[in-house]
């Protein structure tokens, strides 16, 4: 995520519920996003993981399968059905749940949106390590 993006999302924010806590805070990520602290990288986060929904973490592919018809044309052709799976892991089990035609775009948005906040996540971590360090040493040197 870029920091236009981040910004974006606290200026939406800030007009939803003009709080003045939240315009002080999108003037002071603005302008002094180069002294966060913790709390602040805790605050930009949430405030960017709450927008994304749908969430899905795996991968959508398509699959061919036999019907349960006794007589199908396309089955007896060796053609088959076609339908899409949302497959991935939970925990260490692997899973392959159908997903109906209809549904399948609003799977791949969910999919993409999970890449989206695993990407936010590798993000807060060098910047809670960053805030973290700031932190320290301006406790050392009081
Ligand atoms: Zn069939």
């Amino acid at each position: 995520m870029t920091k236009q993006h981040t910004e974006a999302v606290y200026a939406i924010d800030a007009c939803s519920r003009p709080a003045m806590g939240v315009i002080v805070y999108v003037w002071y990520y603005t302008y002094m996003h180069f002294i966060e602290s913790p709390v602040e990288v805790q605050r930009w986060f949430q405030a960017s993981a709450r927008q994304m929904w749908p969430i899905a973490e795996g991968s959508l592919s398509l699959r061919k399968s036999k019907c349960i018809r006794k007589t199908c044309s396309a089955c007896a052709s060796g053609e088959g059905h076609t339908s899409y799976v949302l497959s991935g892991h939970t925990g260490s089990r692997r899973f392959s749940i159908y997903v109906p035609d209809e549904l399948a775009p609003q799977i791949q948005q969910a999919i993409d949106n999970g890449r989206h906040l695993q990407e936010l996540m590798n993000e807060a971590g060098v910047r809670l390590v960053q805030a973290l360090k700031n932190r320290r040493n301006e406790q050392n040197r009081e």
